[in-house]
């Protein structure tokens, strides 16, 4: 059991978007720091799970600030890619994070392996893992996921990445056409971070 609830954290991402949705997700009685507090850059995700990657940077800027840090991976996996992009999700987008890049790179990889795609239900999941790294060394990570299936084309302007083209499991639209408040109540976010609440 722990004795002591955190009400003082790192995020450790320089990303804005992610530091935004952890706010959402924290408890107001949080004070949250970031990674751009300490002028620290992220390291390089080298690992080859969500898992690993979570932990990786968790643990890194934990270390740098000595202080209690929640870090998270994310990403989308298409069974027919065998498991493509994978960890490799941001990467596909390029330097410039262009989702309209990646969402082509994954139409053009589908049709590459089977150019009849779009009459077949195309399994995928979004994936996210949260890891808590405390400076004595000790750690907690959680995983959730989402299953669904990649729609034929883009829907949709909401959420952002690869939501456009993401339908989860028994519904119609697409992560792109559905609201926020809604895609967070069933997400892989949300469910990774059900696991970790009791530490806040
Ligand atoms: P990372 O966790 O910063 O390495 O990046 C996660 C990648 O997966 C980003 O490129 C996101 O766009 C994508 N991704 C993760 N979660 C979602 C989601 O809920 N919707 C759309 N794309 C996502």
């Amino acid at each position: 059991m722990l004795k002591k609830k955190i009400n003082n954290l790192l995020i450790g991402s320089n990303n804005q978007g992610k530091i935004d949705e952890f706010k959402e997700l924290l408890p107001k009685s949080v004070k949250i720091h970031s990674a751009k507090d300490y002028n620290l850059s992220s390291p390089i995700e080298n690992r080859k799970t969500f898992r690993g990657n979570s932990l990786l940077k968790a643990r890194f800027f934990s270390k740098q600030t000595k202080k209690i840090c929640l870090a998270d991976d994310s990403g989308l996996e298409i069974d027919l890619l065998n498991k493509k992009p994978g960890i490799y999700s941001a990467r596909w987008a390029g330097k410039k994070n262009n989702f309209n890049i990646a969402i082509k790179k994954v139409f053009s990889q589908l049709n590459k392996k089977d150019k009849t795609w779009k009459s077949k239900k195309i399994k995928a999941r979004f994936i996210c893992a949260l890891t808590i790294y405390w400076p004595n060394g000790k750690f907690f990570t959680s995983v959730g996921k989402i299953d669904g299936r990649i729609s034929k084309s883009k829907k949709g302007k909401l959420g952002f990445g690869y939501d456009p083209i993401f339908i989860p499991k028994g519904k119609e639209l697409t992560f792109g056409e559905i609201s926020r408040s809604a895609k967070a109540k069933i997400d892989h976010r949300m469910k990774a971070y059900k696991n970790i609440k009791k530490f806040f």
